[in-house]
């Protein structure tokens, strides 16, 4: 009879999952959306080394760190003949929180109650109503001082604690694995560099995701408008009727846009237009604006309204210039997802058989899988225990925790025991 996981205890006993947690979340990884450079900051490769030892440890003999940082093994099949599988979580942490000298700390039997931090921080059930499905859970906090960094060391440490899993059980029968852990997922280049030719994997999930069975199949279209204006610039003291002043353009362009279409005024299914950055002078700027809703139509609507604005302004003033530029960032996953309806049936199945009702959401963000499933891997998203990402409220339930390598395990088994692949 197939053995399936839903005691999310015995994994926490059977594994080292939280030791392996705790030491990840103690090296400092941030990454950096200013840096050229690939990785972005040196510092992911402390982690990403330490991985590698471990991946070795657990016999993945063939575990390695790129020249940019992703690390990538393989766990050989123990069946014949099945779908490879891979699994992806990401080494950095958002540059939205301090995340250096992370010291994590135990809450055990969680009671409800408000966990009060350092500089005054504290975690009410009220605005972190997750909280409220761990009472009895061990939580796991930061000081206070920096975030915790569970998005996404809790990822790494889950799938680290699969292949540990794995190890101990040769009886139980998996798939070809393989493994990546990216950096700069937190800076949207985390499938820049990302080794698609070698990765070799048909179908993966990310576990980069938040509470107890939330798995997500689609995510925002995402593009991005620049626009850059350029105006007239003179001496101010002899400027009379002759300089334009492009900032008091963008502005224009700025007060111009929807109010009711920004990520303000918006939830759930409607998109947004959000200017994000505004570089530059009088003489000439440049506005970065992001655009976002699940469907097309209304993505290229709001590209539209954008260049309507822009020909308004060139129109008042014909001695400005004004470029606009639409980038596509990237692409709602479900649109290709919806072509091979078993990936997602399979990962509710596995979602179920550990004991929760999945919970399908769409993000109101992209996934490193959401590119990697437009360049033609597959790639859901699968929760991985967290809760307040990118804060210093941030924190996680080891039972959780247990509950994500649950799920793991019976997807990698689901796939071991089917015919097609
Ligand atoms: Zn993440």
């Amino acid at each position: 009879m197939t053995k399936y996981f839903n005691n999310p205890h015995d994994i926490l006993e059977a594994t080292s999952l939280v030791k392996r947690f705790t030491e990840y979340v103690k090296i400092h990884t941030t990454s950096d959306e200013h840096s050229e450079s690939s990785p972005s900051t040196e510092r992911q490769f402390d982690l990403a080394r330490k991985l590698v030892r471990e991946l070795h440890e657990l016999g993945l003999s063939d575990a390695q760190v790129d020249e940019h940082c992703y690390v990538t093994a393989t766990l050989p099949e123990n069946t014949k003949g099945r779908a490879t599988v891979g699994l992806i979580a990401h080494l950095d942490t958002s540059p939205a929180a301090p995340g250096e000298g992370v010291t994590p700390l135990f809450h055990e039997k969680y009671d409800g109650s408000t966990i009060r931090l350092k500089d005054n921080v504290s975690i009410s059930p009220e605005d972190t109503p997750d909280l409220t499905a761990c009472m009895g859970d061990t939580i796991i906090t930061s000081d206070g001082t920096t975030l915790l960094g569970a998005d996404d060391k809790a990822g790494i440490a889950e799938i680290i604690s699969v292949l540990e899993y794995f190890k101990d059980h040769p009886d139980l029968p998996h798939p070809k694995i393989r493994v990546a852990f990216t950096p700069d997922e937190e800076t949207g280049r985390g499938t820049a560099k990302f080794p698609m030719e070698t990765f070799g994997a048909d179908v993966a999930f990310t576990v980069d995701g938040t509470f107890d069975g939330e798995i997500n199949v689609e995510t925002f279209n995402a593009d991005s408008a620049y626009v850059t204006i350029t105006g007239v610039s003179t001496h101010p003291g002899t400027a009379k009727g002759k300089l334009v002043n492009a900032l008091r353009y963008m502005s224009k362009l700025i007060e111009r846009l929807p109010a009711e279409k920004s990520p303000e005024c918006t939830e759930g299914r409607e998109g947004f237009i959000h200017p994000i950055e505004v570089n530059g002078d009088a003489s000439k700027c440049k506005c970065h604006l992001i655009l976002r809703d699940f469907e097309e139509r209304p993505l290229a609507e709001f590209g539209r309204i954008v260049r309507e604005i822009a020909e308004g302004l060139q129109k008042e003033e014909p001695r400005l210039k004004i470029d606009v530029e639409i980038k596509r960032r990237y692409s709602n996953m479900i649109q290709f997802l919806r072509k091979k309806p078993e990936i997602t049936n399979r990962l509710s199945e596995a979602v179920r058989l550990a004991g929760v009702e999945p919970i399908i959401k769409p993000i109101r963000g992209g996934t490193d899988g959401a590119n990697l499933t437009k360049m033609g891997l597959p790639c859901p998203n699968i929760f991985s225990g967290g809760m307040n990402y990118h804060g210093p409220t941030e924190c996680v339930s080891t039972r959780s925790m247990g509950l994500v390598v649950c799920v793991l395990l019976n997807l990698l088994t689901l796939y071991a025991n089917s015919q097609q692949g």
